[in-house]
């Protein structure tokens, strides 16, 4: 036998013992080697002292399959590796296409970004294999479908479910190409070395596409995912950066590049890694966006959610809070404005106000005050900083009260909107508790920071409230609205609620009507309940309210909304000069009646009718000496009028591309989308310098949408 035919042959029996390892403990071992970088004391050492305990996020993140030998040993990891003597050379021409579909929330949008990046890293290595990546658009092209999935309601996850198995179906229909696939059997290396040398005792197989679900629902039900035989891969919202090596570990391998290519069969049928993180916040990756031509972007900031709502599972698919280093954040953002177009950034988290930076940098850059409490010493920004605040008194921390130096969600806010006062900044989602009044001030402070806060009440009443652990009341709330409103003009605000909660009556349902009735919100998303298990709800309360019965409080939750809102747009919104950021063609534009739209400030969406194939209106240059002029002296010095009209009459038309700021003048609305007429290109700063006044335009503005 040849050298070369013997380092095959052993290679192959490493490899064909590895397969035997796998099936007989399991596809779980392989979430036993997730490659953590930390040692257990290491990792406790790393662990915020604040907050739950770990075993409310870690005690099932584990699969329950631990690889063991037959004597019930832990084996410990077994690692994969190129077989010897094929060089790694022989694999980097490998390239897999994947198609990559997102369910749920933004965060998963976000982490899809991420994944993206890991999987579109050129430089993506381990245990010396490489094998390259592309993406499709296209499902039945791709040798990888990876679906992102959302656990939050039952809904979210019954339609992943049935995804899968048409993903399934369609796949046995239309298998890949045809693969010569070597069957190595440890027992019988004659076959095998026939095999290799002569290309016999092969046979040609259908390949089948590799499946795989991320993210939370992955989370939740672990191998259970496997049951119905439609996954191969599921992976955790923690271990993304794991997904290369677990797909060479289900993708069919060539043994042989020489004349008529030969696979093995892949090392393993199932793959799994679901460990949760304590400090996972994949900072150091720059996220691959799926559509690289949005004026808007996201940048997530914080990971997981120590609140622990009784009704939600977020903290049990998402683990615990960490948040991303101040600097990696803004520098991510930077990036995006200067170099990628991008006029909008969305900071994103669970619980995204609740940021808080501890690293090292932070903590010596912001150290708490050892007088922290004294406001003749401080102002409210030191003492915010010394010890952490709540909205107002009656908000609470369901867990230990948090705190102490490093950055908090304002200085975040602050830094990123400082990058250029031409970048709007929003963020989501929030919780009610974190809006200290530094951070409302900074919002009515700041041009570019959008004045919108979404506040989930989830309730009107207190009695829920309490039930749901949300830390606060109903008159807790209210009155932060009442803050919110007298701190920021102008401001919209957003909820999300939940009907039928364990136990809800009739007269707590009331409580909900009253509260959006009170304050007329400007966007709202309502969902019926749905029981999840582990949570604290599941765990101790009964899902009494009949499914009839959430539905109609649903129903009547939603009509309550609709009506507010068309009577909130009627009154402030219609006849109202808004700044758009333009985001391009509208969904429903056609040949003939072409419409653009953006969104304003108020995260508000505005569409609104152009003539030619792209808009074109006058520019702030033009429109400026007008204005000035108007606010000074109208209505009695009419020669300077005549004088600037003549010159604006004879100044250029300028077209408006997604990306830029105009102006818009509302004229309907219809339920939470308006309609308007688009006046000029502008700049965030030029519109707030000019200080406006709605009724400047007068007949000056039929003049400019002409
Ligand atoms: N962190 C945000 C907060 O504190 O309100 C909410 C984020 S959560 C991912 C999005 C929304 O899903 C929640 O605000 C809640 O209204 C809804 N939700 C969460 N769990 C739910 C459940 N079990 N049934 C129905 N809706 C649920
Ligand atoms: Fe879920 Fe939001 Fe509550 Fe966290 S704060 S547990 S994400 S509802």
């Amino acid at each position: 036998m040849s050298n070369q035919s013997f380092r095959i042959l052993s290679n192959l029996r490493r490899l064909q013992l590895r397969q035997s390892q796998f099936r007989k403990y399991g596809p779980a071992f392989i979430s036993r080697w997730q490659s953590t970088t930390h040692s257990k004391e290491e990792r406790n050492r790393r662990l915020p002292d604040d907050g739950v305990t770990l075993s409310h996020f870690i005690s099932n993140s584990q699969s329950n399959s631990k690889p063991a030998n037959e004597q019930g040993e832990d084996i410990g990891p077994i690692p994969i590796s190129a077989p010897l003597g094929i060089e790694s050379s022989q694999f980097s021409n490998r390239v897999l296409k994947f198609h990559l579909k997102t369910y749920g929330c933004q965060m998963n949008v976000s982490d899809s970004d991420i994944v993206r990046s890991i999987l579109l890293d050129e430089n993506a290595t381990f245990s010396g294999n490489q094998i390259s990546f592309e993406e499709t658009q296209e499902e039945m092209d791709a040798d990888i479908l990876l679906t992102n999935t959302c656990a939050i309601r039952e809904n979210a996850e019954s339609k992943v479910w049935q995804r899968l198995r048409e993903l399934r179906a369609h796949d046995n229909k239309n298998p890949l190409e045809k693969l010569t696939i070597v069957e190595a059997e440890e027992e019988n290396e004659d076959r095998l070395e026939n095999a290799v040398r002569f290309g016999k005792k092969k046979k040609a197989q259908k390949r089948k596409r590799i499946i795989g679900v991320l993210g939370c629902m992955a989370e939740r039900l672990k191998e259970d995912m496997f049951k119905d035989g439609t996954a191969d891969l599921i992976v955790g919202p923690d271990a993304y950066r794991d997904l290369p090596r677990l797909i060479n570990a289900l993708a069919p391998k060539p043994i042989s590049t020489t004349g008529q290519p030969l696979y093995e069969t892949p090392m393993m049928e199932r793959a799994l890694n679901v460990e949760l993180s304590f400090d996972e916040t994949y900072a150091d990756i720059t996220p691959v966006r799926a559509n690289p031509g949005d004026v808007s972007a996201f940048v997530s900031v914080m990971r997981g959610c120590n609140n622990m709502c009784s009704y939600c599972v977020v903290p049990f698919t998402r683990g615990r809070e960490r948040s991303r280093e101040l600097e990696s954040i803004v520098e991510e953002a930077r990036i995006l404005y200067e170099q990628s177009g991008v006029k909008e950034i969305c900071l994103l988290g669970q619980n995204v106000n609740s940021y808080h930076d501890r690293s090292e940098n932070a903590i010596l850059t912001n150290p708490a005050l050892e007088t922290a409490g004294n406001e003749d010493d401080h102002s409210k920004k030191d003492i915010y900083k010394a010890g952490y605040q709540t909205s107002n008194d009656g908000f609470s921390n369901m867990f230990r009260l948090r705190g102490g130096a490093g950055y908090y969600f304002v200085d975040l806010v602050e830094a990123v909107s400082n990058i250029s006062p031409e970048l709007r900044v929003r963020f989501t989602s929030p919780h009610p508790k974190d809006y200290p009044p530094e951070l409302l001030s900074l919002m009515a402070e700041r041009h570019n920071v959008c004045n919108h806060l979404h506040m989930p009440a989830q309730s009107g009443s207190s009695t829920v409230l309490e039930r749901m652990r949300r830390g606060y009341t109903r008159e807790a709330y209210m009155e932060l609205i009442d803050d919110v409103r007298s701190t920021i003009p102008d401001v919209a605000i957003t909820s999300d609620f939940i009907t039928g909660f364990c136990g809800e009556t009739e007269e707590e349902h009331e409580d909900t009507l009253s509260l959006m009735d009170h304050v007329k919100y400007d966007q709202a998303f309502m969902f019926a309940y749905s029981m999840r298990g582990k949570t604290h709800a599941n765990r101790t309360m009964t899902d009494d309210v009949p499914d009839e019965v959430k539905s109609r409080r649903l129903q009547e939750v939603i009509s309550m909304f609709r009506t507010n809102i068309q009577i909130r747009n009627d009154e402030l919104e219609v006849g109202k000069l808004r700044l758009l950021l333009v985001e391009g063609e509208s969904r429903r534009s056609k040949e003939g009646a072409r419409t653009w739209g953006g969104r304003t400030d108020q995260n508000k969406r505005v569409v609104f009718p152009i003539s030619g194939e792209t808009p074109e209106c006058w520019s702030e240059e033009s429109v400026r000496p007008i204005l000035n002029a108007l606010n000074r002296t109208y209505p009695s010095n009419t020669m300077i009028r005549s004088d600037l009209f003549h010159d604006f009459a004879r100044s250029p038309k300028v077209e408006i591309q997604a990306g830029d700021y105009a102006l818009v003048q509302v004229d309907d609305a219809r339920g939470h989308t308006l309609r308007g007429k688009l006046m000029w290109r502008a700049s965030m700063q030029g519109f707030h310098e000019m200080g406006l006044d709605q009724s400047d335009l007068g007949l000056f503005g039929s003049l400019l949408t002409k």
